[in-house]
């Protein structure tokens, strides 16, 4: 898992890459995520944001979650697409959009949130943790994945 993790935009203007694993990840079908997807959830991958570096131009979008935490949505100004976003209640990580690697497969999704929101035709997928709104938060962002 040491292997730099690459990704990017659509139009090839914004690049990253990723030193180091994920830490903590899944998906969310909160409203604001199903907006900004273009479908029901996105998928997030959770870094260490001093091992996120990224090239390029990001346009970026607050707004504060139901926890009253500022997520700060980063997304190329010239396609549109989502990257990155941060969240003000889990300092020092970075969570890439999954729909953003260059090799979809290096996302491993741990468990699925505000799932009691997912619409009818994008049911939540079995076999993970899988929470009808945001789990009680941890200690430590990484302990979410217990
Ligand atoms: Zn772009
Ligand atoms: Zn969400």
């Amino acid at each position: 898992m040491n292997d730099t993790i690459r990704g990017g935009c659509l139009c090839g203007a914004v690049r990253y890459e990723i030193s180091g694993a994920q830490t903590v990840g899944g998906d969310c079908y909160c409203d604001d995520c199903r907006r900004s997807s273009g479908t029901a959830f996105c998928s997030h991958m959770g870094v260490a944001e001093d091992g996120f570096a990224v090239t390029g131009d990001l346009a970026a979008f607050a707004k504060p979650a139901d926890s009253g935490n500022l997520v700060t949505r980063k997304f190329c100004p010239t396609c549109g697409s989502a990257v990155v976003s941060v969240n003000s209640g889990a300092p020092g990580l970075a969570f890439v959009r999954a729909s953003s690697l260059d090799d979809p497969e290096t996302f491993a999704p741990q468990m699925t949130v505000y799932a009691s929101r997912a619409p009818s035709w994008a049911p939540p997928p079995a076999g993970r943790p899988t929470f009808p709104e945001m789990p009680p938060p941890p200690d430590r962002p990484d302990a979410a994945t217990a």
